[in-house]
């Protein structure tokens, strides 16, 4: 009995690998006597097992869409202090964390000074999108610019530009830092229109809309840019001072009490770079 019991399991197990699903192959046993014990007819226990692969399943093709969006850091909207910035809408975010913009094909656009929480917004509404199961791909935008210019020398640009149109959500991160060259900005903008109501967008920068030229090098291709982005787009501003900065300024003030006002060496040039005002993210 002992015998075919066994070699009925390792049979049980091959069928199970040759059907791909390691979950139930790795519960069954346990649940098996877990059911006996709870007197458990044999279709509850087939739905939990099926239950247990099913949830297993979409808890790695979650995983993996994460990891295909590349996002530079985990940020979520929780930990996002909405009360630091108040020009920033908590229940539009809320609601755009639910991603039925995307759904419309509609476009995000945050714009404002270095470390007001531009990326992390973008990149906590991306997490979002990635766990409700959209194909998401973040860049920075010099980071594409090159990656196309790239592509476009080694011909596989066509490549590159399928496999971006597969995807749901687009995030073009720090738009204005460095102007892209004639070259990059006509790609970008491409990609730009080839997105335009086939996938959404998440832009991030910290230029005004009057100084786009300054990147894309061109009234022509900055007008056409604008105008696809912000047709059918929420233009969230996020107002005031770097988060950075303020932190850094409240951890000084801390730390000029704690040593009853002084400051070391140390401390003195980044001092001196705060006071001088921040530049860059
Ligand atoms: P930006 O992209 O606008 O330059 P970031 O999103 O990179 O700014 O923000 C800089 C840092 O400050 C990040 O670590 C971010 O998580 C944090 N930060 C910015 N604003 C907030 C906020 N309101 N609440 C919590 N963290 C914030
Ligand atoms: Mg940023």
């Amino acid at each position: 009995m002992k015998q075919l019991e066994s070699t009925s399991l390792v049979l049980l197990h091959h069928h199970l690998k040759a059907l791909r699903l390691p979950t139930i192959t790795a519960e069954c046993e346990k649940l098996a006597r877990q059911a006996a014990a709870d007197n458990a007819d044999h279709l509850t226990y087939l739905l939990q097992l099926t239950e247990l692969e099913l949830l297993e399943r979409e808890r790695k093709a979650a995983e993996r869409r994460l990891k295909a969006a590349h996002l530079p850091t985990h940020k979520t909207l929780e930990g996002f202090d909405f009360g630091a910035r108040p020009s920033v809408n908590k229940l539009l975010l809320c609601e755009l964390a639910r991603c039925e913009y995307i759904e419309r094909r509609e476009n995000v656009l945050f714009v404002g000074n270095p470390g007001t929480g531009k990326t992390h917004l973008a990149t906590a509404l991306a997490m979002a999108a990635c766990g409700r199961g959209y194909r998401v791909r973040f860049f920075r935008l010099t980071e594409l610019a090159t990656l196309l210019m790239e592509a476009r020398d080694e011909r596989s640009l066509l490549g590159l530009k399928a496999r971006l149109a597969k995807l749901d959500l687009l995030v073009l991160d720090e738009l204005g830092y460095v102007p892209a060259s004639k070259i990059g900005a006509e790609l970008l903008f491409d990609v730009i229109s080839s997105a335009y109501e086939r996938c959404s967008l998440i832009v991030t920068t910290n230029l005004p809309f009057a100084s786009w030229t300054e990147v894309f090098d061109s009234e022509r291709l900055t007008g056409a840019t604008l105008d696809r982005l912000t047709h059918r787009c929420q233009i969230i501003e996020t107002k005031g001072e770097s988060y950075r900065l303020r932190d850094a300024k409240a951890k000084m003030r801390k730390e000029g009490t704690a040593e009853g006002g002084g400051s070391s060496d140390r401390d003195r040039p980044r001092r001196n770079a705060l006071e001088g005002g921040e530049t860059s993210s």
